[in-house]
């Protein structure tokens, strides 16, 4: 059941200002008056929203502000991971990631893992019109073969 926003149900309410939740919503009752009547989808709604709410326990505290998310409090850190890490850890990528390779290179692998390396196979497949072979050896150029396979590119990166 899709609900009507907040906004929408307090459009219709007449609010008597500064009426705290407690004020509004004793013994069970809501003490709320709308300015129109509410057409029968809404109905259900405002139905379906008091359910919800009749078991919120209220009292007369003040409301207090509270996270959680995590048990020791609001950190970024926190923030940060749950927002950049909560689907899937990537465990081989934060080897790398963490390792003290230079940026380029770390990007580079990425780029290699997630396949995205422009080669010859990749670029023939996006409709390019160029020659999609390995300019040293002849072969096609994918990017195991860029990486691992190319006997030149190996006998290159010995020089590296
Ligand atoms: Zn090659």
């Amino acid at each position: 059941m899709k609900f009507l926003s907040v906004s929408d149900f307090t459009n219709c309410l007449r609010f008597v200002s500064c009426l705290s939740v407690v004020e509004a919503y004793s013994e069970g009752d809501w003490n709320l008056q709308f300015r129109r009547s509410l057409i029968e989808s809404e109905i259900e709604q405002w139905n379906e929203l008091q359910n919800l709410l009749g078991e919120v326990n209220l009292n007369n505290r003040d409301d207090q502000i509270t996270w959680n998310l995590d048990k020791k409090g609001f950190t970024t850190k926190f923030v940060y991971r749950f927002i950049t890490f909560r689907v899937v850890l990537d465990t081989k990528m934060m080897d790398i990631w963490g390792s003290h390779l230079s940026l380029k290179v770390k990007v580079f692998i990425w780029l290699m893992f997630k396949g995205r390396i422009q080669v010859g196979d990749q670029l023939k497949r996006m409709n390019w019109m160029g020659n999609p072979n390995c300019k040293l050896c002849g072969q096609l150029e994918t990017i195991d073969h860029l990486i691992f396979q190319c006997p030149l590119s190996h006998f290159l990166s010995c020089f590296i």
